[in-house]
């Protein structure tokens, strides 16, 4: 019997009482991009090794198992999950899993155009894009790729095609993009999508991040509420944003804070990465490798005990970790994580 404090029921509880609902697979560390708050510099990235990376039948195979403990909801991540490719077939298998509810993607956009339809007939909910800037030159420098009107046509085809929701996903970095949040959000209400801002995390692989580049939630409301009437719709328990309504109907912001407003306290999340390691916590440095039993002949009832054993162990969470902010030897960048 797992470590789990001696639990009888099959759910995904740890030492406080949260219970894991939500599942983000990273189904690749690789990207065609090179976001200066995620990458590292090209020649100091170490990519997973091929062989290392899960298979789409050892993620099913896992993906079974956490369902049948209670993981209802999934979000497809990376890396660039697009890179991965006929990715619609893992997002078929994972629809078709008992339990699971919905499946979502976090992209670049990049492959977004090509790629929206045969996701969508695969059955994938929605889509959130990543968008950190509106003008060419700038989006360049911050991605590291001259991407931003294909990523906007891939945008306007998940749209097309019944994605639902589609929603961007911006991080603030300041002195590089908070100049253009009010263009972002106009960007969005003109097509009455949800836009979300993060706040920016030290999980950058090239070292940049301290506070003062952070861009605090708080800043941003009243910057918005300055131009546009705002209503607070605060933040359902174990979501990520806490929502703002804009007066006149068109479309909602989303606040992701947290750096200034952790919100551990109810989280719901674990990840999965590209090399089947559970990760219970964005923060965590402890990585669970669940690879190693799917491809040493583990039974289901393996895994669900290592599962179960490593969610129990679940950190609190970045609120109460004060020396994130100090600076921390973190085990991954973003793109190796699953964001
Ligand atoms: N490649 C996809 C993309 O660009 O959306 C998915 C992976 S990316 C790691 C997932 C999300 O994490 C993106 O919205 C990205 O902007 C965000 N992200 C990456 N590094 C971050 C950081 N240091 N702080 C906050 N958010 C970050």
């Amino acid at each position: 019997m797992a470590d789990n404090g001696n639990q009888t029921e099959r759910v995904l509880r740890d030492r406080k009482g949260r219970v894991a609902r939500k599942l983000r697979i990273s189904v690749t560390d690789r990207c065609n991009f090179s976001c200066l708050f995620c990458m590292p510099e090209k020649d100091k990235i170490s990519w997973i090794a091929q062989e290392q990376i899960l298979g789409f039948d050892e993620i099913e195979k896992i993906v079974r198992v956490l369902a049948s403990l209670g993981i209802e909801k999934v979000r497809i991540t990376g890396g660039e999950p697009l890179l991965r490719r006929d990715l619609e077939e893992l997002v078929q298998q994972i629809v078709s899993t008992d339990g699971i509810h919905s499946v979502d993607m976090t992209t670049n956009g990049w492959h977004l155009e090509r790629k929206a339809l045969p996701l969508r007939k695969a059955g994938l909910r929605g889509v959130t894009v990543s968008l950190h800037s509106l003008r060419s030159d700038r989006f360049a420098k911050i991605s590291g790729v001259d991407a931003l009107p294909r990523v906007l046509r891939g945008i306007e085809k998940a749209l097309d095609v019944g994605l639902n929701p589609v929603k961007v996903n911006s991080v603030a970095i300041r002195g590089y993009n908070d100049d253009e949040i009010l263009d972002l959000i106009e960007y969005a209400r003109e097509r009455r999508i949800s836009i979300r801002f993060i706040e920016f995390m030290p999980l950058d692989g090239l070292g940049m991040w301290n506070y003062d580049r952070v861009v605090p939630g708080k800043e941003i409301i009243d910057a918005v509420s300055r131009r546009y009437a705002l209503e607070p719709h605060g933040r359902g328990t174990s979501e990520t944003s806490s929502i703002w309504r804009f007066k006149d109907g068109r479309g909602d912001l989303g606040l992701i804070t947290p750096m200034s407003e952790p919100f551990c306290d109810d989280c719901d999340r674990i990840r999965l990465t590209a090399d089947g390691k559970l990760l219970s916590c964005l923060f965590d440095t402890e990585y669970h490798d669940l690879r190693h039993i799917v491809r040493n002949g583990g039974s289901e009832e393996d895994l669900a005990d290592a599962i179960l054993k490593s969610v129990w162990k679940k950190p609190d969470g970045v609120g109460y970790m004060p020396w994130i902010k100090e600076g921390w030897a973190k085990p991954r960048n973003m793109n190796a994580i699953g964001g």
